[in-house]
């Protein structure tokens, strides 16, 4: 199987296309480059974005948060602008991969800043697994979302494989960039 094409990273394609589509109606052009995660969850799902600083649900920080429900999405508006546009992309994840086909009930998705970097799908059916892997799934559709497989592949070819120069014009942290180089198996150097 290949690694890249996983559901969330196929669905996270499937939203640019709708996402492209919808603005040509609208006679602009949608930038796959750098794609505004905000406008699209709005355009694309009535989703309200809200920046909260000290983003808290009871006691516990969080780095984003989805009322599905009510169509709100906030992030925690301390963090670096560039986790704050992963944050959203993730919760956006939510909304498309466990949300709309109906996967949870409440539909309230509360993510810490260790929920944003969740990476393997563990096995089992225990609440944590559960958890955990819809974590590693909104991460891989955020990671295709904001950095959409073409783009990166065209944009590696002409910056010879640095990360922060490709981090910089994702408009994403290097961290989350030297995951997607990972995933998509392109070389980089670390600078
Ligand atoms: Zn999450």
């Amino acid at each position: 199987m290949c690694p890249v094409r996983t559901r969330p990273a196929l669905e996270a394609e499937r939203v640019l296309e709708q996402a492209r589509s919808e603005y040509a109606a609208l006679g602009e052009a949608w930038d796959n480059y750098q794609v505004d995660a905000e406008l699209l969850g709005t355009l694309l799902f009535g989703l309200g974005m809200q920046r909260v600083p000290d983003l808290r649900v009871g006691e516990r920080s969080y780095a984003g948060f989805l009322d599905a429900g009510a169509r709100l999405v906030a992030v925690e508006a301390n963090h670096h602008e560039h986790r704050q546009r992963f944050s959203i992309a993730h919760e956006i994840g939510h909304f498309v991969l466990h949300y709309l086909p109906g996967r949870v009930r409440g539909g309230i998705f509360a993510c810490t800043s260790s929920d944003m970097e969740v990476r393997a799908a563990p096995h089992g059916d225990g609440a944590r697994s559960l958890h955990l892997r819809q974590e590693a799934e909104a991460n891989r559709f955020a990671a295709a979302l904001l950095m959409p497989e073409a783009a990166v592949k065209a944009m590696h070819k002409v910056t010879g494989g640095r990360v922060f120069g490709l981090a910089r014009h994702f408009k994403v942290s290097p961290k989350a960039m030297e995951i997607r180089l990972d995933q998509l198996g392109l070389a980089y150097s670390s600078k």
